[in-house]
């Protein structure tokens, strides 16, 4: 059997090419009325306020952290373990990323190290739901409230998911991002929730000129804002959401009880959460397997697999050239976890002989490579 299952795979149907017609023919094709229909639909489906969208995720971030006056000078606690963008945007602020450590099991930020690094120059902490496991919601916000601190949920990967039997983005300010592999897409876009009207308002101004109203420039703004066109696929993709998540937690479910080779550990949820399983990140025990064999492995029998992620962000080139060693890091587990990890194919649209597939591949990988 030749066989080439993708990593990920967007869920698109008839329902949102027909959404996007309906807009193309509309003539209004950049911000309007479906960016705010969405909006609403999006706060109301989170639990917050207020929703604003954007252009990505990555710009959410960036407009949450200036909502809330991060500067030069300023300290911003975030996990080492991550895509880029999260850290990354503390520094568009000219303000310094602290990175904490991970927890090994959930790959998530660990809060008593994030605890431990907080200094007098600490503002907020960017808490990452990463591969779709909400962080230690409990302990971040307890943290957050004794130091007076921001708390920012970056929920790039963690549409839907849970803690407490409340969704993510719900807790903090929310930053979420719509790119193509997400859990929903809009081709490329973003989302900050928040229940204050405050950050909200500032936000709104910031992706868009700094216009209060028209042609009156208030502050510097910039050109931050998500098309009809992409809000309306948005909406479509919001009301599949949950029927897309639970087809994720059932593959994750088959993965779990039918892969079985020695020294590959599988992911779980921990605590009160819902898993939204972004990725699904299996770990290579050191000494047993070798993560590199198995990722080449997979290649040659068409099993699409990532790395996410192949190094911390603090040993990335840029963050080196910054000043970020090892040593004035200390973050050991996310280095170790880093060499270990990968993510296998757990997409909704997986069909069943494919799943069967990717777990006989897996289970029939010869041990000595
Ligand atoms: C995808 C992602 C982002 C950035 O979102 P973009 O829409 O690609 O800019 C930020 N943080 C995390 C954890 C992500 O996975």
């Amino acid at each position: 059997m030749k066989t080439t299952i993708p990593l990920a795979r967007p869920s698109i149907a008839t329902e949102e090419l027909e959404a996007v017609e309906e807009v193309m023919r509309s003539g209004n094709l950049a911000q309007g009325r479906e960016v705010a229909h969405f909006e609403r639909l999006f706060a109301d489906y989170i639990g917050a306020k207020s929703a604003v969208a954007v252009c990505n995720g990555t710009v959410a971030l960036d407009l949450a952290l200036k909502a809330i006056d991060i500067k030069p000078g300023d300290e911003v606690l975030t996990t080492s373990f991550s895509f880029i963008s999260t850290a990354n945007s503390i520094l568009f602020q000219g303000a310094k990323p602290v990175f904490a450590d991970i927890d090994r099991r959930s790959f998530n930020i660990d809060p008593n190290d994030a605890a431990a690094k907080i200094s007098r120059k600490t503002k907020a902490i960017i808490g990452v739901h990463l591969f779709g496991h909400p962080f230690d919601l409990t302990t971040m916000r307890e943290i957050c409230h004794d130091n007076d601190l921001f708390l920012i949920e970056d929920c790039a990967q963690a549409h839907g998911a849970e803690y407490d039997k409340k969704k993510v983005g719900s807790f903090g300010f929310g930053c979420f991002s719509f790119y193509a592999t997400k859990n929903m897409t809009t081709g490329e876009g973003g989302m900050i929730t928040t229940e204050l009207a405050r950050v909200a308002d500032v936000c709104r101004l910031l992706r868009d000129h700094g216009q209060s109203s028209r042609y009156v420039h208030t502050i510097l703004g910039y050109n931050y804002r998500m098309t009809d066109l992409e809000a309306a696929i948005g909406r479509i993709q919001l009301e599949k959401i949950d029927e897309l998540n639970k087809k994720r937690a059932e593959n994750a479910r088959y993965f779990n009880t039918h892969i079985n080779l020695h020294g590959l550990s599988l992911p779980h949820a921990y605590g009160p959460v819902t898993h939204v399983y972004h990725q699904y990140v299996v770990t290579t025990e050191e000494d047993v397997l070798d993560r590199d064999m198995l990722v080449k492995y997979l290649n040659e029998k068409g099993v699409g697999c990532g790395i996410h992620y192949p190094s911390p962000i603090f040993r990335q080139p840029l963050y080196r050239r910054l000043g970020f060693s090892d040593e004035t890091v200390n973050c050991p587990a996310a280095i170790d976890v880093a060499d270990r990890v990968l993510s296998l194919p757990i997409y909704p649209t997986l069909t069943n002989e494919e799943l069967q597939y990717i777990v006989r591949t897996i289970n029939d990988f010869p041990a000595s490579g």
